[in-house]
């Protein structure tokens, strides 16, 4: 239709297929899937033991260029191109998306659902709970919070007897220990099984773990952009918001059960006050936060407009974590397409951030080789980078974005150009992806794609899926097609076992364009701790800004000649990465003046939602 309709319209005015039905067509058992409503199912991890022995499909992963703060429509053009190779070009192929927080959906930023005629649906549910897995995250993460707590107060109030006696309690005359406990025991170097064999030394060792309060890093977690949050210190940990919890990364990386509770259990909540790393299996909940998580480890099959299979699974923070759905997901999808399919996955944010962690951190976890990038670029994201007048959420664009302005396009293509360059520090081939919104001209189009091609892209094409559906992309999808049966030479970036400064230093000046990094004397002793404590050779997770190559938000275009300051280093030991900070970055969003929640209801007679985008 023209003008196109809301999101949420267009929507409303398909009828998904039952789930039943597109789970039997992507070839799945009817013992399979765990059905969720009509058109949702969660996807049950045997299924890759059935598989084991099919070749997997190619693997296509879609970023972007330094995004306006309004997103340049890499979901959406992930949604486009699957319906293009599937329902138009007649290629299995599967989108795996990240599952949205809500707090940008009743934030700014509204859903991530993909927009006009290529989104999942139904939009709402995608928006809003899905299958609760962000809520078993928040209830294993704040689990844990009060793991943290209790244990704390219990040893400072007990002493190593009564605190042993309660431990590892009589029950009927007999005492044992757990298997955790078991676990701890073999840690500490204890070789023994009878609990009342231990002399009081090795009580007190067991019995207490000795947290440093002053350590703690573990942080409670709620999904919604809470500023009042950010004020409210319990001991000496805060709120964040739910998707920034490391649980949400260790759920985005693992590929399978017994992988996932390994991870939970060597997650890092803390020091002791010998500094020696304290973890979840430490305070004895690994099993219980592997039960909160056993539902939300299944990948959630949903649809595209056109009918087309979908994973939404896992959605870490882009910014302290990786920002990529989940590795399961990705390796179930590449099974069912089958070899000459297609998996299309997006990687939150700009290539330099986005595209450099799903290489180096989720590439490196499971093994995966992707066989191409797709660059979306989009015209009012160049103009930006050429100089034009800033971008601002809920203002209404200025006219250099909605009239002819080649000089501004020209100018802004550096930025364009730069990250194809980091793509192909991968040795993967690059489809540049312009997404076409309505203002944009032929010539503004044709120089893009010109540019694009010049700038060593495997081919750059213009796409229309937003306006039209997969039938606007289909030109895409052939020349990912082309690109990926062309072969890559993927290689990562580092060698993980080079110290933590020098991976740094590498992401920042091969990457970033930085002349170099300079570490804050709290960044260089968390360096020299968590190398001491032996996670020295764990992949760098960048906490930068996505809004610029540098780590100013303002430097458009390529910023040149630059310092890159590193405020802080912190870990993630469960999901298995270092995450230095570049300047501050805020884990608890906050609201504006008016939120999206200002149009967003519920027909109570019809049970419709109304106002999503
Ligand atoms: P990203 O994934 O890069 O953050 P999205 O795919 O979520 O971006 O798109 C951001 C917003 O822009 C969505 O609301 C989407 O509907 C809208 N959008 C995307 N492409 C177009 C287009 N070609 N024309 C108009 N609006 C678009």
């Amino acid at each position: 239709l023209s003008p196109v309709p809301s999101d949420l319209e267009i929507s409303r005015a398909q009828t998904p297929k039952a789930v039943e039905v597109l789970a039997k067509e992507i070839g799945l058992l009817a013992d399979e899937i765990e059905i969720y409503g009509k058109s949702k199912a969660k996807v049950r991890l045997s299924l890759l033991e059935r598989l084991k022995d099919q070749a997997d499909g190619k693997y296509v992963l879609v970023a972007g260029i330094t995004p306006t703060p309004l997103g340049e429509g890499k979901s959406t053009v992930t949604v486009g191109l699957v319906q293009a190779l599937t329902a138009h070009l007649n290629i299995n192929s599967f989108a795996c998306l990240r599952q949205p927080s809500q707090g940008p959906t009743f934030g700014v930023k509204g859903g991530a659902a993909g927009g006009g005629y290529a989104q999942v649906i139904p939009m709402e549910e995608f928006n809003l709970h899905l299958t609760g897995d962000i809520h078993a995250i928040t209830a294993a993460n704040n689990l844990l919070a009060a793991a943290i707590d209790t244990r704390i107060l219990h040893e400072n109030t007990q002493t190593d007897k009564a605190l042993y006696n309660r431990l590892v309690p009589s029950v009927n005359g007999i005492r044992e220990f757990s298997s955790i406990q078991l676990a701890r025991l073999k840690k500490l170097g204890i070789n023994k099984t009878d609990p009342n064999a231990l002399t009081e030394e090795e009580i007190s060792k067991f019995a207490r773990l000795n947290i440093d309060p002053s350590t703690i890093t573990w942080q409670r977690v709620l999904d919604t952009n809470d500023r009042f949050l950010r004020k409210i210190t319990i001991g000496q940990a805060q709120f964040d918001i739910a998707v920034a919890s490391e649980i949400m990364a260790v759920l985005a990386l693992t590929d399978s059960l017994v992988d996932m509770k390994e991870r939970l259990g060597r997650m890092v909540v803390a020091s002791d006050k010998n500094g020696q790393p304290v973890t979840a299996e430490d305070l004895g909940v690994t099993g219980a936060l592997t039960v909160l998580m056993k539902d939300a480890i299944k990948p959630n099959l949903m649809q595209t407009l056109e009918g087309t299979p979908v994973f939404v699974h896992a959605g870490p923070f882009a910014n302290i974590a990786h920002g990529n759905s989940s590795v399961l997901a990705d390796k179930i999808a590449l099974k069912l397409v089958g070899e000459e399919g297609f998996v299309v996955t997006e990687a939150g944010f700009g290539a330099d951030i986005g595209m450099e962690k799903f290489f180096n951190i989720k590439c490196r976890a499971s093994g995966l080789v992707p066989n191409a990038v797709v660059l979306v670029a989009t015209v009012r994201a160049l103009k930006m980078h050429g100089g034009g007048p800033s971008v601002t959420a809920g203002v209404p664009l200025k006219k250099e974005y909605t009239e002819e302005n080649i000089q501004l396009v020209a100018d802004g293509c550096c930025n364009l150009q730069k990250q194809i360059q980091i793509a192909q520090l991968f040795g993967v081939p690059v489809i540049v992806a312009l997404n076409v919104f309505k203002t944009d001209t032929r010539a503004e189009i044709d120089l893009v794609c010109e540019l694009a091609k010049r700038a060593g892209a495997f081919d750059a094409v213009p796409c229309y899926h937003w306006s039209i559906g997969g039938k606007g992309s289909v030109e895409l999808a052939r020349a990912v097609r082309d690109a990926a049966n062309k072969g890559s030479r993927f290689r990562f970036l580092y060698n993980v076992q080079l110290p933590i400064v020098e991976k740094i230093r590498t992401i920042a000046q091969a990457v970033y364009g930085a002349r170099d990094i300079e570490l804050s004397p709290e960044a260089q002793s968390k360096i020299d701790r968590y190398t001491q404590q032996g996670f020295g050779n764990l992949p760098i997770c960048m906490a930068k800004t996505h809004l610029s190559l540098s780590h100013q938000p303002d430097k458009k275009g390529v910023p040149r000649d630059f310092i890159l300051p590193i405020s802080d280093v912190r870990a993630s030991i469960g999901a298995g990465f270092i995450y230095p900070l570049v300047g501050t970055m805020s884990t608890m969003p906050g609201l504006p003046t008016r939120p999206c929640f200002y149009d967003i209801d519920l027909d109570t007679e019809t049970e419709q939602v109304k106002g999503l985008f």
